[in-house]
């Protein structure tokens, strides 16, 4: 069984992560998305509310899972079976810090990191940038998926 992570932050799902997800989830078995859970940083949603959103949002691929972890990346994949970490690159800025961290781990535990370029059309996508976007009344349609906006509208309203 070939299993690949996908990690990451989540607070929410975009479009552009889920286009690294179906293509990942295309080239392996079955693919882990694993949500970090930082309790140094609060994000707008909570862990349990951004894995509904990633289970919903994934759930047309019989291949994917969610999860959270904390703690060491290449600890989760080795208690999840998986011997690669996904990582979608968007541009030559997100590639310093990425390199760094598959070099530490592959260092710490031997499991390999894949980077997947982004598809152009999320070249610029984050979730930060959606959240802005919403917060100020803009249209977040093309970036997320339908529910997933509502939510966005729904929770910036309230705060
Ligand atoms: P962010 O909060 O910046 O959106 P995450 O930590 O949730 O990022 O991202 C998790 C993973 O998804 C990372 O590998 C990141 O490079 C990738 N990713 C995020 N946004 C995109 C995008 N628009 N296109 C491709 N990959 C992306």
């Amino acid at each position: 069984m070939r299993r690949a992570v996908c990690p990451g932050s989540f607070d929410p799902v975009t479009n552009g992560h889920l286009d690294i997800v179906g293509r990942a989830s295309r080239l392996f078995d079955e693919v882990i998305v694993g949500v970090l859970i930082n309790h140094s940083k609060t994000g707008l949603f909570t862990v349990e509310e951004r894995i509904e959103m990633l289970r919903q949002a994934t759930a047309s691929y019989g291949n994917v899972r969610v999860e959270s972890f904390h703690g060491l990346l290449v600890d989760f994949c080795r208690a999840q079976g998986a011997a690669v970490v996904i990582k979608g690159l968007r541009a030559v800025s997100d590639f310093d810090y990425e390199l760094q961290m598959a070099q530490m781990n592959i260092g710490l535990s031997g499991v390999e990191t894949l980077f997947m370029p982004t598809n152009p059309l999320y070249s610029f996508l984050s979730s930060s940038l959606v959240k802005d976007v919403v917060k100020w009344g803009g249209d977040a349609s093309s970036y997320v998926p339908d529910f997933v906006g509502e939510r966005l509208v729904t929770r910036l309203r309230q705060n």
